[in-house]
């Protein structure tokens, strides 16, 4: 172990409490991963019934007031998020003071997503094509360039589907833009994909990187539905994980990040960022030697990052809207069932399940088992 590695396990070993701005399953999956590290963690969250609430403390406020920030920020050692929605103006000076990982750089450029796509596009990361548009006169211009069928989106505040419609003729260019509120939005191609997959990547504050292998994702309605790793074409996982090491790099970052891409061709076309743990690596709890949760708090402590290797085939099953009888999942030779308790709502992630076995065609037999996912 050099003197560099012991300075910063040192400087690790002094980091008990970790803030977490967000009480979502992310949160709570961050701060179940933090006890066997000795970490406590505290959330900031407007609801005390959000997930992270069962397993830790809340501290009751909204993600946008400095003094809430402030005050979860003067509670702990280092500040981290489950959440891409915090508004950077009011984090004000807090991460000039305390640790906030990963940087507010990233966060800022992952909530906006015209700066995501020319950030891609700055780092010679394939993208779709794409315009800004802020008016009608705007969307008329960008569709000549675009063509149709094209997706029109909002830059900021859209997850899961939401802020998004598909053009696909000039009668439907008014009713687009203002369904989406008339406000600052991007017009993009409409990628006719083979597939979509996601790269999970992490970086500790020593510069050392690693990533997981790649996931297949399936969406319904915007919303992922159910994920596989590692993807079945192995030749992806290498420009993969140039393009994510570009991103990591780029912000000097620490923690784990995620892109999504489109596979057209054989070629991955980025899609989005996200600077955080994410749903498609839900799978490492139990299908990797290390989890996402657990690498990241290594991350942004400073700490030597764990092995990202699969541990066989592993699929994650999304419960929206309804919870599954816990038996009905556990009586899956190599299921695992996780119960985010929240209260059931149409289109709310509730809880997953993942599956590992030793082979993929095992996997995809026993996914069979979900009635309302249809692997291919
Ligand atoms: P997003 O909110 O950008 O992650 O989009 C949610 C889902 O909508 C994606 O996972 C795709 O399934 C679909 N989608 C988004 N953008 C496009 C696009 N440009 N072309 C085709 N499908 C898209």
């Amino acid at each position: 172990m050099n003197a560099n590695t012991t300075k910063q396990i040192i400087a690790a070993l002094n980091v008990k409490r970790v803030g977490i701005v967000g009480a979502g399953q992310l949160g709570r999956m961050l701060a179940l991963a933090g006890y066997p590290l000795g970490l406590q963690c505290v959330f900031l969250d407007k609801s005390a019934d959000a997930p992270g609430g069962q397993v830790s403390k809340i501290l009751i406020g909204a993600f946008s007031d400095p003094e809430k920030l402030a005050q979860l920020a003067a509670q702990v050692d280092l500040l981290t998020y489950d959440v891409e929605n915090v508004p950077v103006e009011a984090l004000g000076d807090i991460p000039k003071h305390k640790t906030f990982l990963p940087p507010v750089t990233a966060l800022a450029i992952g909530q906006d997503r015209l700066s995501e796509k020319g950030l891609f596009r700055a780092l010679k990361i394939p993208t779709a094509k794409f315009r800004a548009v802020s008016s009608m006169p705007d969307l008329e211009q960008a569709i000549q360039e675009i063509g149709y069928p094209a997706v029109l989106k909002t830059r900021r505040l859209g997850y899961d589907g939401r802020g998004q419609r598909v053009i696909c003729s000039s009668a439907e260019l008014g009713s687009a833009f203002n369904a989406l509120g008339g406000i600052a939005m991007i017009l993009e191609e409409f990628i006719e994909f083979e597939c979509e997959v996601s790269v999970i990547g992490v970086r500790n504050r020593r510069g050392d990187m690693a990533f997981y292998p790649i996931v297949e994702n399936v969406h319904r309605d915007g919303i992922l539905r159910y994920s596989i790793a590692p993807c079945a074409d192995r030749k992806l996982q290498k420009p993969a994980e140039n393009y994510a090491r570009r991103v990591l790099r780029h912000f000097d970052y620490a923690g784990v990040l995620t892109i999504e891409f489109f596979v057209k061709k054989g070629r991955l076309i980025a899609n989005e960022t996200a600077p955080r743990v994410h749903n498609s690596g839900h799978w490492t709890i139990e299908g990797a030697v290390t989890s996402q949760f657990e690498n990241h708090l290594r991350a942004i402590l400073g700490l030597p990052l764990g092995d990202t290797s699969a541990r066989g085939y592993a699929a994650m099953v999304n419960f929206i809207g309804s919870m599954p009888p816990v038996a009905s999942v556990l009586e899956i030779p190599g299921a695992h069932y996780h119960d985010y308790g929240k209260q059931p709502r149409p289109g709310r992630k509730l809880g997953h399940a993942t599956l590992v076995c030793a082979t993929r065609r095992e996997l995809l037999s026993r996914l069979k088992n979900f009635p309302d996912i249809a692997p291919r």
